[in-house]
């Protein structure tokens, strides 16, 4: 705010820089998943079982028609049949691999594979997109921060009962504590880059080490928003236990590349003026990491993803699932999960996940989107 940068109440807009705490998914002081906001009510309908602990290993077809999924239960190996249809929603790494173990991908992928085609669809499993950032590690001067309720086994027992009995402290927040949306520089017309405060500094901050420093410390991370790299994730055997390939595609385009650049300098630009030059150092990454190359070396070899990868049975006419979120060159069958989206959303996913589940629930209902 010192800097010019607005605060909000509410992250989420667009169209200006801001600065607001970072909304968290949090019920009566403890984690909401979606399973507890959505399925755990639901399990009260007569027409709804859930089947724990199992894995789907295969969807099952009749030509080019989805009819049931082969199931590992704990009880041994299951068959389900589907009376309407087979919605897929297994996320961006397995949603693609169940459907090429099933048979539905890039032919010459099935092929190398070992997996007899149901139907071709060569986008499944390609357009990974995902967020890579780095961080800044902050040596505070005279600021406590929140290193010291964790480094000790003494300071977590006391983090811990604190949280406990008031729902407080350390244990309480997300990790990230602040979120700020803004523009990589100048020049550009809109924000293009997040960065996350967090009030807790690890020695090891590419992540090597979870323990807090021993100092008082902040991280400061930042990724740029709507990355064009791409990358897939294919099968390398017709089971589960086979390994996929994955290849990330991190920073492989020229805008990528330019826009982490500018990102890191935006944050360094920040962290040099105050409020946080007379109250931190950095001391991660350094000095040495400044120009270009190293900037970018920095981020590829220390940076971290941003856990928000999509795009792998993407929407789109050239997409592996239609409009409808039906996959191409099958019937019955959907995908509906963070995989059906073409590009990377201008902030974090889950919110949009959810998002894509009550669509899809609006379009297996009424066959449309319902506002
Ligand atoms: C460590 C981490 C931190 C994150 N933090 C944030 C955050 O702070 N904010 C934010 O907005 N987003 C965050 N995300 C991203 C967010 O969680 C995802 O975008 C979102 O969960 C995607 O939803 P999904 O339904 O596509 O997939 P998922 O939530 O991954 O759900 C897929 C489910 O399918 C199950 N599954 C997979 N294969 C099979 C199979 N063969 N048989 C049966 N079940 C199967 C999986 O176990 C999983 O439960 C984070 C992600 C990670 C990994």
């Amino acid at each position: 705010m010192q800097q010019g940068i607005s605060a909000f109440e509410d992250l989420n807009g667009s169209g200006h820089e801001r600065v607001a705490y970072a909304p968290l998914s949090v019920a009566g002081g403890t984690r909401m998943s979606a399973a507890r906001a959505y399925l755990h009510r639901a399990t009260r309908r007569p027409n709804l079982r859930l089947e724990l602990h199992c894995e789907v290993r295969r969807i099952i077809f009749d030509g080019t028609t989805a009819t049931g999924v082969e199931v590992m239960t704990p009880d041994g190996e299951a068959r389900f049949t589907a009376r309407r249809e087979v919605i897929v929603c297994a996320g961006t790494m397995e949603s693609p691999l169940l459907l090429e173990r099933s048979g539905v991908g890039d032919p010459d992928v099935l092929a190398a594979g070992g997996v007899p085609m149901v139907a071709a669809n060569p986008a499944v499993g390609e357009n990974l997109r995902q967020h890579r950032g780095a961080v800044f590690a902050l040596r505070l001067r005279g600021v406590p921060g929140r290193n010291r309720e964790l480094v000790t086994p003494a300071a977590r027992l006391r983090t811990t009962a604190r949280y406990l009995l008031r729902r407080s402290g350390a244990l309480a927040h997300g990790g990230t504590t602040v979120l700020a949306v803004l523009r990589s520089s100048p020049a550009v017309a809109g924000p293009d880059m997040e960065v996350l405060f967090t009030p807790v500094s690890v020695s090891g901050h590419d992540g090597t080490s979870a323990g807090a420093d021993a100092g008082d410390g902040v991280t400061v991370g930042f990724y740029p928003h709507a990355p064009t790299s791409t990358g897939s994730i294919h099968l390398t055997g017709p089971s589960a236990h086979h390994p996929p390939r994955l290849v990330p595609g991190y920073l492989s385009t020229g805008h990528d590349r330019d826009l982490t650049v500018a990102a890191f300098r935006r944050v360094r630009q920040i962290l040099e003026a105050d409020p946080f030059a007379s109250a931190a150092s950095e001391t991660a990454p350094g000095p040495q990491v400044s120009d270009d190359d190293s900037v970018l070396r920095y981020v590829l070899e220390h940076g971290f993803a941003g856990n928000h990868q999509v795009g792998t049975c993407a929407l789109g006419p050239e997409g592996a699932v239609d409009d409808d979120l039906r996959v191409r060159g099958t019937q019955r069958l959907r995908v509906a999960d963070a995989s059906v989206m073409p590009t990377l959303t201008t902030g974090n996913t889950v919110a949009p996940s959810m998002a894509i589940g009550w669509i899809a629930g609006d379009l297996i209902r009424h066959g449309k989107a319902v506002a």
